[in-house]
């Protein structure tokens, strides 16, 4: 804006300028449009464990959590969110200072942003980037600043987010297992970043939502780096490890003065949410861990099948580490436009698939990529298959 435009001042204000509706709902609205196969949105279409969600029908029936739960979460959430973090990664965290549960990781993606930058501060990001990242960053005045993750191995360039940093940059937001790469970062990538985060005294903001959906590699939170306890917000959420996208149940550890940043802002974005179903994520959160195996080991069946089905039908494939999506070349198919191809998929072989080019500042860099989500049943994902093998015919 320049000040000298004439004509009405548009409603939505300048930081959502250009955010228009996300593509997980473009998608899933064409899907449902075409009865296409929804392999856009990532959800799985087969709902957790009967355990958890009977719980929540106790929860609801016993009255707990219908109204309004404590701010910070019910303690018995909190509990089993630090007994979690202890079970898993040897974390000590306190569950009345150092965890906060929030709305999703996407509410504590926007606390976290609202809370810890102000404008003009710089947030460093691997593009391409979940969608939700640039909205938040932009609604708390602050610029994104991509370092670019580039095919075939989509492994950061260390050199290029050294490089990025500058007096202005406040935090590094990360996100491992990455949506939508599939990219996990190794033990040597994560101390780089953490001793980059503490020579230049940045905070890190830690996407983990897919923590558990890793097949190869294994999840290393940041956190647990030397230097990195009192710099890091790490975030994760009950959506994906235990099939409930629908609750939006998520949640911060981190030390106790971030945490309470990040509680100061999310008090005034949902205050709470989710009552009854915080009791049930309790519970699930206590499963054995067998529960969190057989996701992963389903989830990586699916993946095989998929990244093997796209690649007999003539898709550049690349093989995910960990989440719900693999990533796939439409350019081998002579497709020189993600975005395009997607919009035309539905019609063409009865698919839905997203563009990654939203995912980027930089389009030209996602230009031919598309994402397929492989969180849905066997027989689905095999019809997608054979659907897709048609494309070449
Ligand atoms: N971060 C990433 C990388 C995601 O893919 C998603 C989507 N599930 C979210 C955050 C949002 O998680 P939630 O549904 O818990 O808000
Ligand atoms: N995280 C999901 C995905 O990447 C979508 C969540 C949403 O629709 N906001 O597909």
């Amino acid at each position: 804006m320049t000040g000298r435009e004439t004509g009405p001042r548009p409603l939505l204000n300048r930081r959502l300028a250009g955010f228009g509706t996300t593509i997980f709902a473009e998608m899933s609205a064409l899907a449902a449009r075409t009865g296409a196969i929804n392999l856009g949105q990532g959800f799985p279409d087969t709902d957790g464990p009967e355990e958890v969600r009977e719980a929540a029908v106790r929860a609801l029936r016993d009255g707990r959590g219908n109204q309004y739960p404590p701010g910070p979460g019910v303690p018995e959430l909190r509990t089993a969110i630090a007994g979690h973090q202890l079970r898993h990664y040897g974390l000590d965290v306190d569950p009345d200072t150092e965890v906060l549960v929030t709305a999703g990781a996407t509410e504590a993606i926007a606390a976290a942003m609202l809370a810890l930058l102000e404008p003009g501060d710089e947030v460093i990001a691997f593009e391409p980037y979940y969608d939700s990242y640039a909205a938040c960053i932009s609604l708390a005045g602050a610029q994104r600043v991509p370092v670019t993750l580039r095919a075939p191995d989509f492994r950061p360039d260390l050199d290029a987010l050294r490089d990025a940093v500058t007096p202005r940059t406040r935090l590094i937001l990360l996100n491992s297992p990455h949506n939508p790469t599939g990219t996990v970062l190794t033990r040597e990538e994560l101390t780089a970043i953490a001793e980059l985060a503490v020579e230049r005294d940045l905070l890190v903001v830690t996407d983990e939502v897919y923590e558990h959906l890793v097949f190869d590699g294994e999840h290393i939170p940041l956190i647990s780096l030397p230097g990195m306890r009192d710099r890091t917000v790490s975030i994760s959420s009950a959506g994906k490890t235990y099939s409930f996208t629908g609750w939006k149940v998520g949640w911060v550890t981190a030390a106790p003065a971030l945490v309470a940043a990040v509680r100061t802002a999310k008090q005034y974005l949902t205050f709470v949410s989710a009552g009854p179903f915080q009791y049930a994520i309790a519970e699930a959160l206590r499963l054995p861990d067998a529960y969190v195996t057989g996701v992963r080991e389903e989830l990586r069946a699916g993946r095989d099948l998929l990244a093997d089905g796209l690649a007999e039908a003539g898709f550049g494939v690349y093989r995910p580490q960990g989440t719900y999506f693999v990533t796939a070349d439409i350019a081998p198919l002579g497709e020189k436009d993600g975005t395009a191809f997607c919009l035309s998929l539905p019609e063409r072989c009865g698919v839905v698939a997203v563009p990654n080019a939203v995912f980027y500042d930089d389009p030209e860099a996602g230009r031919t990529l598309v994402r397929f989500a492989f969180c849905k049943r066997r027989p689905v994902l095999q019809e997608a298959v054979d659907r897709l093998r048609g494309l070449r015919a």
